[in-house]
């Protein structure tokens, strides 16, 4: 039975795997990057501790002693305890967030550790099931929320009638299913379902860019938590009808909606689970959204947005994304008082609903509990709104405004800037 998951760590055992198994000195420095550590700071909580649990595998099959006298180097073989262990530690206690990579001086990846721990449990059929349910409505439906052809078309159109009455233009649309368009746009199944106003704030971008642009009826989903349970066939999967929609529609790039762990999963890991390039090249709308200002296509008054804000980088975007200059580039121009938290970009803290946290409800009270980190760092700017650009941090961030007292409000970026946008009309 656990011969499944042993499979899986001998088909992912790269040269970096191998390299971040082999090499970590137990310096314990990893311990403060980690937000579990810090807001509870248990020995299970240190990021090497995590990634021990896998070492001991590994030093069971691949360390000539571990082999022979496992006791001598504490190799362990995997077994009903140690799984129930790595569930816990894996999914409960890890977001995947990797700011421990950044601040490891042998750069050990417990990032990638943690993920292969996740697809070994997914090979034997332990991904909580939150998660697991998450990736089978996917599978199943096209869309992690199972939204209807149906729901969904009615929805843009009733979008669109909005759209055309607050730019004022009854000629203003949002395409579908348009071949030959610029931009193939995607959205994440949240917005579909429970707030489809961010769809409006994007499709008010493109209005006003004059962007050529489609949204597709058969691949939509931003969203691939098959980064987060571990399963690369299901990743392969899910990456591959977008990958497949965008060459069909022949547009020139793909722009993924506000999604911090869809914008890895398809920009960066799409590629390598496919095993080939994408017919056009991926970006951010956010990337896009800078773009536009740079350029003039939109221009933003900043009074609109007159209280502080602050951002809050997504993992998967700015860390593990690479994209750090544009949101800030965005809110200098479209709100009048933008604050930084600190730390930020690159360094900054995970929110606790990264890792697909937010799906798994026994790991709630251990969540929240994580994000005291994040919630202090928002309090301490004294910003009234909190922008992101990522529906789960989102959510994550509005739970801990509750559970925190922070009295805040917390947007996407799409919703700022479409709320500073000054319409092609308006223009002096
Ligand atoms: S910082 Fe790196 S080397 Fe040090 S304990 Fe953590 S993972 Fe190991
Ligand atoms: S990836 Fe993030 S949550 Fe996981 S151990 Fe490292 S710092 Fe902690």
């Amino acid at each position: 039975m656990m011969d499944k998951a042993l499979e899986v760590l001998e088909r992912r055992l790269s040269r970096q795997l191998a390299a971040s198994l082999e090499t970590c000195v137990r310096c314990g420095i990893c311990a403060d990057s980690c937000h579990y550590y810090l807001a509870d700071p248990r020995p299970e909580h240190v990021p090497a501790y995590r990634a021990e649990l896998l070492r001991r595998i590994y030093r069971r099959h691949h360390d000539p002693v571990g082999r022979l006298f496992p006791g001598l180097v504490r190799a362990r073989e995997l077994d009903d305890e140690l799984a129930e262990e790595l569930i816990k530690s894996a999914y409960g206690t890890c977001t995947m967030c990797r700011r421990c990579v950044l601040n490891c001086p042998m750069g050990v990846d417990n990032g990638l550790i943690v993920r292969t721990a996740r697809g070994m449990l997914a090979a034997l059929g332990r991904v909580p099931k939150g998660l697991q349910d998450t990736v089978d409505v996917h599978l199943e439906s096209g869309n992690n929320m199972a939204v209807s052809e149906e729901d969904f078309v009615e929805t843009l159109e009733w979008l669109e009638e909005q759209l055309q009455d607050e730019v004022d233009d009854p000629e203003a649309r949002i395409p579908v299913n348009q071949a030959g368009a610029r931009v193939l746009y995607t959205l994440n199944p949240r917005e579909a379902k429970y707030y489809p106003l961010t769809i409006l704030a994007a499709a008010k971008v493109f209005y006003a860019a004059g962007e050529s642009w489609t949204l597709s009826t058969r691949a939509w989903d931003v969203t691939n938590y098959a980064l987060f349970n571990g399963d690369d066939e299901a990743a392969r999967e899910i990456a591959g009808w977008l990958a497949q929609e965008a060459a069909e529609l022949g547009v020139e790039e793909v722009v993924m909606a506000e999604c911090g762990h869809g914008f890895r999963a398809f920009r960066w890991e799409g590629e390598n689970w496919l095993g080939r390039s994408y017919a056009a090249p991926v970006r951010g709308f956010v990337e896009l959204v800078a773009e536009y200002i740079r350029t003039g296509r939109i221009k933003l008054d900043p009074a609109q947005n007159p209280e502080p804000v602050t951002y809050h980088d997504p993992c998967n975007q700015a860390r593990n994304g690479g994209i750090l200059e544009e949101p800030r580039y965005i809110l200098k121009h479209a709100v009048a008082d933008f604050r930084e938290m600190h730390p930020h970009g690159r360094e900054n803290f995970c929110c606790g609903g990264g890792g697909g946290m937010m799906a798994m409800g026994e790991f709630a009270e251990g969540r929240l509990a994580a994000g005291r980190v994040k919630a202090e760092q928002i309090r301490a700017t004294g910003a009234k709104v909190v922008a992101t650009s990522c529906h789960n941090c989102l959510d994550q961030i509005t739970e801990l405004s509750k559970h925190y007292d922070l009295g805040i409000k917390v947007l996407n970026l799409c919703e700022v800037v479409a709320e500073a946008i000054i319409l092609p009309g308006d223009r002096q």
